[in-house]
């Protein structure tokens, strides 16, 4: 399986400074590029890090707040100037819709590429909610103060991969590759059966990557999804400004911690850290007292 590649593009709460942009994270796996919130800067820091905003398949939009949000007109804005023509998936709100028509009728602006809008469900946890070859992204609804969604990105299975050396060994048709990588066992011409564990390996578990912010802590995560290796969950306050996290629908870093050991999520990283923490390793401490593999995004 494909392995999972994560950029930080903005971890900022509320808007950019000099040294964090606003929230936006680049994830990557074989062919496919997603783009997960795309607040203001975000495409100067794609820039800056080396990757492609033109090879971005999806752009995820976790809920309608500019911090979010603000980057994302620019940044079609800019793949129309350099005449991208390949077609782009948006998943948000139904607003963004709107939001992106109005800005570009106003503004003038011509795309040279067709968007297809994917609405979000703020009711449930969906799974695939767009599968491309390598990647597919299911989402989950939030606790904040207006609709919010978090995205799970994990690769996508390419089935069993085959032993070496098992074609040419026992004959195996073209047309039945196709079931012996589902898991079927493998009939030869003489009726004899080849077990399915003596044709493949075992298959390596996705490493799925959850992004969950802006969010109060949420009670569980969604049963018989396969747990996130990587976890970006809002952190917003440190945990003496519970009552502040509380009221504005955003986590303290126990919040997130606590959230890390229900999902059991293998590693942390904190993410949209407001900036009224001059010291952010202060924070990352409080996290790691509950949750030891914790890093600041
Ligand atoms: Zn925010
Ligand atoms: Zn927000």
């Amino acid at each position: 399986m494909l392995p999972l590649e994560a950029h930080v593009l903005g971890s900022s709460a509320a808007r950019p400074y000099l040294d964090r942009g606003t929230s936006s994270l680049f994830v990557q796996a074989g062919g496919n590029r997603v783009l997960i919130d795309c607040g203001e800067g975000t495409q100067l820091e794609i820039e800056r890090q080396g990757l492609s905003a033109a090879k971005v398949d999806v752009v995820c939009i976790t809920h309608m707040h500019g911090d979010h949000l603000y980057g994302l007109p620019g940044l079609l804005g800019s793949l129309a100037l350099g005449q991208r023509t390949k077609p782009l998936t948006l998943i948000g709100p139904k607003e963004l819709e709107l939001y992106l028509a109005q800005t570009f009728k106003f503004s003038e602006a011509h795309l040279t590429f067709p968007l297809s809008f994917v609405e979000l469900d703020f009711d449930m946890p969906v799974r695939d909610v767009v599968i491309l070859r390598d990647l597919k992204i299911h989402t989950i609804p939030l606790i904040h103060r207006i609709p919010a969604c978090g995205y799970v990105v994990e690769q996508t299975s390419k089935g069993l991969p085959l032993k070496d050396g098992v074609i040419d060994e026992y004959r195996i048709p073209y047309q039945k590759i196709e079931s012996i990588k589902a898991g079927e066992d493998f009939v030869n011409k003489k009726g004899v059966k080849i077990p399915n564990s003596k044709l493949t390996n075992a298959e390596h578990n996705p490493t799925p990557l959850a992004y969950l912010t802006d969010t109060s802590p949420l009670s569980r995560y969604p049963e018989g999804w396969c747990p996130p290796s990587v976890l970006f969950h809002d952190a917003t306050f440190s945990a003496e400004d519970e009552a502040l996290a509380r009221k504005t629908g955003h986590s303290t870093v126990l919040g997130a911690a606590a959230f890390a050991k229900t999902c059991n999520a293998e590693e942390l990283f904190l993410t949209h850290i407001s900036v009224r923490y001059a010291d952010r390793e202060v924070l990352l401490q409080e996290a790691k007292t509950a949750f030891a593999k914790t890093r600041l995004a």
